[in-house]
């Protein structure tokens, strides 16, 4: 039998073994086998790489911004190179199928790629003759540190919303993978050695609360990005700014969408069950309450849950495979709680995905799509994040109390309107509180080009990930103002 790897962290250029004394088996949630250990990091690890991360800076930022992104080039062809290892490292330890784990490495990609851009992106303005004879600037310059505490859903994607565009503005970067999955981030990193990135400039942290805690209260840390559930974004966004730091926080979602009678049904269908059961639900973006107007009951009501019940549930590397199993244990009995709660509420369990006998698989963490209809619009069903494959049906009578109900919910990540109707498509874009809205398509993440623009619960903070948001996250603006007089140059 092959001994069981244990993890290691990435300070200053160097692969360590963590101090810990507790660890965490990773186990691989459709066969139940254990894939690794990984270390709860201390405090003074997190300072070790702060400390060594704050000596790479000096040097780092006055590196030209030309230079450091030739580091994204090789990285951006070394993640083409290993991109199905990285896929597969993906679904051994998240669960996702092959070709969900290969559009979260696309993605990641892709934001590289953008990050590539940074000598334009990064670029300030000027004014000559502000004043007579006087000139005034803005420049951009780097922070310093900055970290990343990332959640289980998106190994490969969510640190490359921000490690990126971080490094090429000139800081130097921690990143705290969640410790559910952190075998994709230690390949990644070795990857990122490969680049012959100067130490320093990127640090691994394994690890759980108290390695986040020393991020949080780490005086040379001066920006977080965090991803993860609403209780804990809040909580990293008040202890992080009342130490004094910038922050950008993305929580939790429960996101509607709302099917018009007039939508094309077989297309509604389709990407309202890819939405909702893809990554087994698993997304802050996954549709989760599905509102339908008018004669949409009966059309997409039925489409849809004949869609649920066809699903081919398995592990995520088996080919065919459309939907694979939750992370763990733990969510799959929160999950199933939720859903027994939601018949208790009075809604009617129309797909029970409950308890699936999955061939080959019998230990895993499976739960089949699941539909609860006539779900109480103010119950806890239709408030909890369920992150499972669960959709929520709930039939009304018009657009306008579809449109309240959306507005009615604490977040505010995603929303989407099924229709062919422009001026319906319209008054959606125009009403509907979310930061990210799909008409006639669900919002898979935005293009890395593009903000993730979550609202309300969903994101605490006023600069989101990636793109342009991202170069000013990590930047900070110095203003300039300079008097040079004609006469000094006439001696010349
Ligand atoms: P989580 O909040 O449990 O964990 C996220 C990170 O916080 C992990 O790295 C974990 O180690 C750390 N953490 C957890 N508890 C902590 C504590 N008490 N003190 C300090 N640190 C702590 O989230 P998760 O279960 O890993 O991920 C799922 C959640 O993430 C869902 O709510 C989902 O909606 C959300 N999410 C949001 C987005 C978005 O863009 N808004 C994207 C992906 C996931």
């Amino acid at each position: 039998m092959n001994a069981i790897p244990t993890l290691h962290n990435y300070i200053n250029g160097q692969w360590c073994a963590s101090t810990a004394t507790e660890y965490l088996e990773i186990i691989n949630p459709a066969t139940i086998e254990i894939l690794a250990k990984v270390p709860f990091s201390t405090a003074s690890e997190v300072h070790q790489a702060a400390d060594a991360a704050a000596e790479a800076f000096v040097t780092w930022r006055r590196t030209p911004a030309s230079e450091r992104v030739q580091y994204l080039f090789k990285l951006k062809n070394l993640l083409e190179e290993h991109f199905e290892d990285l896929a597969q490292t993906i679904t051994l330890e998240c669960g996702k199928t092959l070709a969900e784990s290969k559009g979260e490495m696309r993605r990641a990609i892709e934001n590289v790629e953008v990050a590539c851009g940074i000598p334009m992106m990064m670029q300030g303005t000027n004014l000559e003759d502000v004043a007579k004879g006087i000139d005034e600037m803005m420049i951009r310059q780097p922070l310093g540190v900055a970290a990343v505490i990332c959640p289980f859903n998106f190994p490969g994607m969510i640190p490359f919303w921000f490690l990126p565009y971080a490094i090429a503005c000139g800081n130097t970067y921690i990143v705290k993978p969640s410790e559910k999955v952190p075998l994709t981030m230690q390949k990644i990193f070795q990857l990122l050695e490969k680049t012959g990135l100067p130490k320093g400039v990127i640090n691994l942290i394994n690890g759980a609360k108290e390695a986040v805690d020393a991020i949080l209260d780490h005086p040379k840390i001066r920006a977080i990005s965090f991803v993860g559930s609403t209780p804990i974004a809040k909580y990293i966004y008040s202890r992080g700014a009342a130490n004094g730091k910038r922050l950008q926080c993305q929580g939790g979602a429960k996101n509607p969408i709302i099917v018009l009678p007039d939508a094309d049904i077989a297309m509604t269908t389709r990407i309202a069950a890819d939405s909702a059961f893809g990554c087994a639900g698993q997304r802050c973006l996954a549709a989760s309450i599905a509102v339908t107007v008018g004669e949409a009951r009966h059309t997409f009501t039925e489409a849809i849950a004949e869609t649920a019940r066809n699903r081919i549930v398995g592990n995520g590397l088996d080919q065919g495979v459309e939907m694979g199993p939750v992370i763990d244990v733990r969510s799959k009995t929160r999950i199933e709680t939720l859903i027994e709660k939601g018949a208790n509420e009075g809604a009617k369990l129309l797909v029970d995905g409950r308890n699936p006998q999955i061939t080959g698989y019998k230990n895993g963490n499976f739960i089949r799509p699941t539909i609860l209809e006539n779900v109480d619009p103010v119950g806890e069903i239709a408030r909890t994040e369920i992150f499972g494959p669960v959709l929520s049906l709930i039939h009304l009578n018009s657009i306008d109390e579809a449109i309240a109900l959306v507005n009615s919910g604490q977040y505010g990540n995603m929303a989407c309107l099924f229709t062919t109707n422009g001026a319906a498509a319209r008054k959606f874009r125009y009403e509907a509180e979310a930061g990210n809205i799909g008409i006639n398509i669900g919002v898979a993440a935005p293009m890395a080009f593009f903000p993730f623009s979550g609202w309300k619960e969903s994101f605490f903070g006023d600069l989101h990930g990636q793109s342009n948001h991202a170069v000013e996250f990590f930047t900070q603006t110095k203003v300039v103002v300079e008097r040079w007089r004609d006469e000094w140059a006439r001696q010349f």
